[in-house]
């Protein structure tokens, strides 16, 4: 029989489209004594929580908190709870995660009407214009700032207003987006928006922060229909984040993990939201000249590029999965391939969080200048 030991992970380097580099610091938080979820000490640490989730998403929305589970649960806890059967919902698509929310979207009943742009591309507002003019009584637009599948920077706030202009609530997907690219949730006015930990936030993977406005959640607790999922119901997670003091159980939280999570809140808090967004921004055009000298070109034009995910095409002749074996077996180093229909073509290159450093850019540039 096997004799089974202790696993050891290896140090890697993460630069690909997460989870990012998580600081010791981070992980000594998780590896504190677990207490239990309704003592009050733990209590209060989840109110920090939310406090410091506010400032990273600049909201003072009272419905902010963090999903139990990854990004992607952020995602379909909107969609659960915003979309009742036959509403209409208009998805900004322009790439990987914009047709997940179409199948969101379906799942939950509702009336997917997918604007597509072109991958690598940011959202045209002209199409989500005329698809509001087109169509009557849509009731969401939802769109995504970060898209992580493309390096595509898209401008929400812009995408909200339409939305409103029309008298739809926006819903914005910032999984890769939070603290790595200026996001202002109050004075953008965006109704629901979700992210996640292992990105810019540089947590442990498994938490989706998430936050509603004021008029989303009237919404929510105004709904003609049950939400669909016990799990993501918002009139039931309430009572659990936002009740004070008599908290209900409604799940056993992940304790440890949110010791993490406020943890690397309070970096991002201690380094200050702007500089989080001025680094990722500086060390995006260290990288982006270093690559510039190897003759890589990048996916994305330069006006569009998401500073955290740097998508570039494989120089030609150069094999997509020898070569990524090989930084990850000869140097420790893990960059992301393409997805969907730039699989084959693109290598996306993530300084996200703890991950955008000089001293990665410089492993990852010579790195990458020995297997091309
Ligand atoms: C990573 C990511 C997700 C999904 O997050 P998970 O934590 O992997 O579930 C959703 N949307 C975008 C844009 C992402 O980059």
């Amino acid at each position: 029989m096997t004799s089974f030991k202790s696993f050891v992970p290896p140090q890697r380097i993460l630069m690909g489209p997460g989870p990012s580099d998580v600081s010791q610091r981070v992980l000594d938080a998780m590896a504190k004594p677990t207490i239990g979820h309704l003592d009050p000490i733990f209590i209060s640490m989840m109110d920090e929580i939310k406090t410091l989730l506010q400032y990273a998403f600049q909201t003072k929305n009272d419905l902010t908190f963090a999903v139990s589970a990854p990004g992607m649960a952020g995602m379909e806890c909107c969609f659960a709870n915003l979309v009742e059967p036959d509403d209409k919902v208009i998805i900004a698509k322009n790439g990987f995660f914009g047709e997940r929310m179409k199948e969101n979207v379906e799942r939950f009943g509702g009336i997917p009407i997918v604007v597509d742009d072109v991958w690598g591309t940011k959202v045209d507002l002209n199409k989500i214009e005329d698809a509001l003019n087109h169509h009557n009584d849509v009731k969401i637009v939802a769109s995504v700032h970060a898209e992580t599948s493309t390096g595509a920077l898209t401008d929400p706030k812009s995408i909200t207003k339409l939305a409103h202009d029309h008298g739809c609530l926006s819903i914005v997907d910032t999984v890769t987006g939070l603290a790595g690219v200026p996001l202002n949730v109050d004075e953008w006015e965006i109704d629901a928006i979700y992210s996640g930990t292992q990105k810019c936030l540089s947590a442990s993977p498994g938490l989706s922060p998430i936050s509603f406005s004021d008029k989303a959640k009237e919404k929510i607790m105004s709904r003609k229909s049950k939400v669909k999922s016990w799990f993501l119901d918002l009139n039931l997670i309430m009572s659990y984040w936002e009740g004070d003091g008599a908290r209900s159980y409604h799940h056993t939280a992940p304790i440890n993990a949110l010791y993490g999570l406020h943890e690397a809140l309070l970096i991002l808090k201690e380094e200050g939201l702007e500089n989080s967004w001025k680094r990722h921004l500086d060390n995006h055009l260290i990288l982006r000249s270093g690559l510039e000298k190897l003759n890589i070109e990048f996916l994305v034009n330069e006006m569009d590029r998401l500073p955290q995910l740097n998508t570039i095409f494989i120089p030609d002749g150069v094999n997509d999965l020898k070569s990524r074996q090989r930084l990850i077996n000869e140097f420790n180093l893990e960059i992301g391939a393409g997805l969907g229909v730039l699989a084959g073509k693109v290598w996306r290159i993530g300084l996200m969080g703890q991950s955008s450093n000089k001293k990665n850019i410089e492993h990852c540039l010579n790195s990458l200048a020995e297997v091309i």
